[in-house]
């Protein structure tokens, strides 16, 4: 892993608009890249209620409370805008296929492990050779056992 090199550098405010490169879905995440004039009002005006309330504690110097807010907001809207990322079809992460190619796959996996369990379909298990088993493994019904008995096996 390359820890010199920043995928957030290289930003447009626009929302990033692209093609999952593995499923084909046309994708357009739902935060902009970064948090725009809005969140920032909203900051200060979260730093003045605070001052407000912690007068009689503070008085005026209440209003340095804007950094911290300021750095909370930032992170979690950062992490937001990082977990949107992931398609929602086929789970496939860009940034996370970037940084760990294997990790990337193990997270489609998961994913597509927890779609099938919701359609009540047992996943497809691979033999180290690469073919797959047919037989259901008793770990994929067992987990949702109310699901799987209602769903006929010609659904999915
Ligand atoms: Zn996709």
């Amino acid at each position: 892993m390359d820890f010199d090199k920043s995928y957030w550098k290289q930003q447009s405010r626009e929302h990033w608009k692209f093609y999952c490169p593995y499923c084909g879905t046309q994708r357009r995440v739902a935060f902009q890249p970064r948090p725009q004039a809005k969140h920032y009002f909203q900051i200060l005006l979260t730093t003045f209620a605070f001052t407000t309330a912690a007068w009689n504690w503070l008085s005026f110097k209440g209003i340095v409370a804007f950094i911290p807010f300021w750095a909370v907001f930032e992170v979690i809207y950062r992490f937001r805008v990082r977990a949107a990322l992931a398609c929602d079809q086929c789970g496939f992460d860009p940034y996370l296929f970037l940084v760990d190619q294997n990790r990337a796959k193990v997270e489609m996996e998961m994913h597509w492990r927890k779609m099938l369990q919701k359609k009540g379909v047992p996943f497809p298990e691979k033999r180290k050779s690469g073919r797959v088993i047919k037989e259901p493994l008793p770990t994929a019904s067992e987990s949702t056992p109310t699901s799987t008995a209602s769903v006929p096996p010609t659904n999915f």
